[in-house]
């Protein structure tokens, strides 16, 4: 038997192939995939063609195909179960990994690879991807159970739902009655309003573009008592005014590339206030003012990727129905058409304004 896979063979090129699918051991497994989110760093490759030769796509779900007897037992799932994969595979036996920050694992696996989709087809069983109608299980995976019922393109924000709990919840401790700023509301400013509601943050302020006044509509939706449209209104000054100048317990800043936000974070913080930088800059910020994170004793925190628990706890709430996630969910395609889903989720298509991508091969 064979899978269809998209591979990226080069920059801005993807290529519909077919692999054998692999015989399983004792501890490993095969994922059919149901729907495989479409990360902005899956875009960010395709442009710049950062790797070749590797199917992409770090974010599926999808059901368990086969499982060997010893991946049962060890993941605690059978043939038949929805799980939800996370990107990471990592080692286990490094200094990070034995300390529990198996995101900064830096052995990979018994192939030198530490996630999905960035591993090359050269190496057997070639399905290291999402992308994909199966995705081999190697025996380093993490996976989770999620609930059967839910709709797959739903289930599927796991991940980016994983980051909003993580960087939004469980770094910054965010405590009931926080006032909390996020700044950016593509997928990660809007799943982190869940993390934060959920924390039980009084206030929760989003900023975003002008562009960006859809996804700050679902911004209120999932709970926003406030947004802020940058290029309209003064961001200091609008928080100073929303929050009667007592400002933020928490700020979050998650735009990519903008430098702005991250100066802005240090003033819209308010003194002991916990800032977490999780969004990429191309540039260094020399406007970046260290005295004021003294004087006003301030917490900066670095996040990268998510956890095991942040993603357990993103599938509860998922479960949960509390938040409309449909209205995130803005487009799903099939693997033939995913040169237009990563270009539709980088902006790149007129009139689609993407925001949760997925990919379903069945
Ligand atoms: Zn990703
Ligand atoms: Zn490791």
């Amino acid at each position: 038997m064979q899978a269809r896979a998209i591979v990226q063979v080069a920059q801005r090129q993807l290529e519909l192939q077919k692999f054998d699918i692999p015989e399983i051991n004792d501890e490993e497994g095969l994922l059919r995939i149901e729907h495989s989110g479409v990360c902005g760093s899956d875009w960010s490759q395709y442009k710049q063609g950062t790797f070749s030769g590797v199917i992409p796509g770090h974010e599926p779900i999808g059901i368990i195909e086969e499982i060997g007897s010893v991946a049962a037992k060890r993941w605690n799932v059978q043939k038949g179960d929805r799980v939800a994969v996370e990107t990471m595979l990592p080692c286990g036996f490094c200094l990070p990994c034995i300390k529990g920050k198996y995101n900064h694992c830096r052995a990979a696996g018994a192939h030198k690879i530490n996630a999905y989709g960035y591993h090359n087809i050269e190496i057997k069983p070639s399905l290291w991807g999402g992308h994909a109608e199966f995705m081999y299980l190697d025996p380093h995976t993490l996976v989770h159970k999620v609930d059967k019922s839910l709709p797959a393109e739903i289930a599927v924000m796991f991940n980016p739902l994983g980051a909003g709990v993580r960087w939004a919840s469980r770094i910054p401790q965010t405590q009931i009655g926080d006032t909390v700023v996020i700044l950016g509301c593509g997928q990660r400013g809007l799943t982190g309003i869940i993390g934060a509601k959920e924390s039980g943050a009084k206030k929760i302020i989003v900023t975003g573009l002008s562009v960006d006044a859809h996804k700050l509509e679902i911004a209120k939706a999932f709970g926003a008592d406030h947004v802020i449209d940058v290029e309209k209104e003064n961001v200091v000054k609008a928080v100073r005014n929303y929050t009667d100048g007592e400002m933020a317990d928490v700020v979050v800043e998650v735009t990519s590339g903008a430098t702005q936000p991250v100066i802005d974070s240090i003033d819209l913080a308010a003194r002991g206030g916990r800032i977490v930088l999780a969004g990429a800059k191309y540039n260094k910020i020399p406007e970046f003012d260290s005295n004021k994170v003294m004087m006003k004793e301030l917490t900066v925190i670095g996040a990268l990727a998510v956890d095991y628990q942040s993603y357990e706890a993103a599938i509860r709430i998922i479960e949960s129905k509390k938040y409309p996630l449909e209205l995130m969910h803005t487009h799903s395609y099939s693997l033939d058409q995913a040169d237009l889903a990563l270009r539709v989720l980088g902006n790149e298509v007129e009139g689609e304004h993407g925001i949760h991508v997925s990919i379903t091969p069945h």
